[in-house]
């Protein structure tokens, strides 16, 4: 027997009219490419949206076609999300600081129709244009008079005149919830990008539960700053659950720098904030010399590489500002676990609470998860075996677009290519990336770890642990470190401020100073150029 409730499709297009309906005021303000501040509200979005769709109907883009953008964080990026995907197109995110050859690849393998990029990335587009052969209409996220004439792309046209000829009185179509509504490619650092093509129905379940108070509990009345970009997994989720709740939102546009981060949050009285380790680097190292202090911002979300326990605890200690760890990827939408503390741990003392919240921490409901041995099997949540990590649930991927790589699923389970540990509450634990896992004397050591260790060393701006071939030992690990800017730091140094910290045979086995780590096109630190930066480097006494 059949429940007799109604059977309304999940579809982001409701999501925009629920804000505009129930939060029209809400305001929506962005640090625009221009440098100046835009300002207006959901109502306006929702207006606005519906030209985009009516405008993507004009140009003759069909049902589930692609509609790329290569832009920040702003109000003209917004739109895009609604007008495409509630209008039964593909939203395809790019993201702008991949190389342009493979912008240009992206664009390919996805049959991007329609191109919209803010006007910071033209030099890119001019590169391109002519290798990106399904995209048939160009558009310039800027005012008409903003738009050079001798570009020297055909079919370009500025956002404001494409769609600032069409009425706004459009009715969202209705279909299956099933219909792919985004994609985005990983930024996988082997072989070819793969897409996760997200749908209706996984989107708006992703929107409800990120929003979730052990999640990351929003609500009308916070104001939030999503830096994580709207080009790498849909800014978390944030620009669904925002409106799903009435949230104001504040975008960054390009200037992530900590002092126009700083300035846009105090200025928007900004409670919310979300974004990599990276960012937040920056953001703390322009407000400690300047002595400044938040007036408004109460939680922050890291997440995308490991968040440093001295990140953690400065801003809670210095700042009074909490910090929410999460883990996630673009196959799963990206969140999968938050750490939120129960309410047995509150009596704990703070040192102990301190190692839960280094955790990535709880599966979300709808997240299921388990890890396992090299035969596949399940290894117990005891917070010290470690295993790969596997997931499954309604917004994590069933395979590629167009299939590629074959059939990603073991038994039905997303292998995540992340190794970790889960303890007996169920928080979990990256250790590791499976082939970042350094093997040394058969045992694994975690490179988070021992990054974690240099990374609270005061002269230490960022560190990374990378294995290296060793005769006896298999691998053994060392730490490649930036310093901070005249800051004095030796070898012999950072080696003893591992001591007592780590089991001695973790302590890496040397420190070599760079001026700068690569990072990849989502900040997350790049291995595997490291590695080859570093080919001819031999541990002392090898
Ligand atoms: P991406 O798909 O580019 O977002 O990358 C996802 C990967 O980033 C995950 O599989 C993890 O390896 C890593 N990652 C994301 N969040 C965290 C975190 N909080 N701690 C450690 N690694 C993380």
């Amino acid at each position: 027997m059949l429940g007799l409730m109604q059977n309304q499709p999940l579809l982001i297009s409701a999501l925009i009219d629920f804000a505009e309906r129930h939060h029209g005021d809400a305001e929506i303000v962005s640090r625009r490419v221009e440098g100046d501040i835009h300002r207006y509200t959901y109502r306006d979005v929702a207006r606005r949206s519906r030209q985009v769709a009516r405008a993507l109907d004009r140009a003759g883009v069909g049902f589930g076609e692609r509609v790329a953008t290569l832009a920040w964080n702003g109000y003209r990026h917004l739109e895009l999300y609604f007008g495409v995907s509630g209008s039964g197109r593909v939203l395809h995110t790019i993201n702008p600081r991949l190389h342009p050859e493979q912008i240009a690849w992206i664009a390919n393998h996805a049959e991007d129709q329609v191109l919209c990029f803010d006007m910071s990335f033209l030099p890119i587009m001019q590169a391109i244009h002519a290798k990106c052969g399904t995209v048939k209409r160009w558009v310039a996220l800027c005012d008409a008079d903003k738009l050079p004439a001798d570009t020297g792309i055909p079919n370009l046209v500025s956002y404001e005149s494409w769609i600032g000829a069409e009425p706004a009185d459009y009715t969202w179509p209705q279909f299956d919830e099933n219909t792919a509504s985004s994609m985005c490619y990983t930024s996988g650092t082997t072989g070819n990008p793969k897409a996760a093509l997200y749908s209706h129905r996984s989107t708006i379940l992703h929107a409800y539960a990120a929003a979730l108070p052990d999640v990351m509990c929003l609500s009308a009345r916070d104001a939030i700053l999503p830096v994580v970009p709207m080009f790498h997994v849909n800014a978390w989720g944030i620009p669904y659950s925002a409106a799903l709740t009435g949230a104001k939102l504040v975008f960054p546009g390009p200037a992530l720098d900590g002092k126009s981060v700083y300035e846009l949050m105090e200025a928007e009285r900004v409670t919310y904030a979300a974004g990599v380790p990276t960012v937040w680097q920056m953001l703390l190292g322009h407000m400690k010399p300047n002595g400044l202090r938040f007036s408004t911002l109460k939680r922050t979300v890291i997440g995308g590489s490991a968040c440093p326990p001295a990140m953690i605890t400065a801003f809670k200690d210095d700042y009074g500002v909490e910090v929410l760890h999460a883990w996630g990827m673009t196959e799963m939408s990206p969140l999968g676990t938050l750490c939120t503390l129960k309410n047995k741990h509150l009596v704990l003392p703070e040192s102990e609470q301190m190692k839960i919240r280094l955790k990535q921490g709880r599966a979300i409901f709808g997240v299921d998860m388990k890890i396992v041995d090299a035969e596949g099997k399940e290894l117990p949540w005891d917070g010290k075996t470690s295993g790969d990590l596997l997931v499954k649930g309604p917004w994590i991927i069933r395979e590629y677009f167009k299939g590629e790589g074959g059939d990603p699923l073991v038994d039905g389970w997303f292998p995540t290519g992340d190794v970790a540990t889960i303890d007996a509450d169920g928080y979990m634990q990256i250790t590791d990336r499976s082939k970042d896992v350094i093997k040394s004397g058969g045992e694994w050591i975690s490179s988070i770890d021992v990054e974690n260790i240099a990374m609270a060393h005061p002269a230490v701006q960022m560190a990374a642990c990378i294995g290296m071939k060793h005769p006896k030992w298999d691998e053994r690990p060392i730490i490649v470190v930036v310093k901070k800017p005249g800051a004095e730091l030796t070898r012999d140094e950072l080696l003893a401020f591992y001591e007592g910290k780590i089991a001695k045979w973790q302590i890496p086995d040397d420190v070599v100073f760079v001026d700068a780590i690569p990072l990849g096109a989502t900040g997350k630190m790049l291995k595997t150029k490291l590695r080859e930066l570093l080919k001819d480097y031999r541990l002392p006494g090898v």
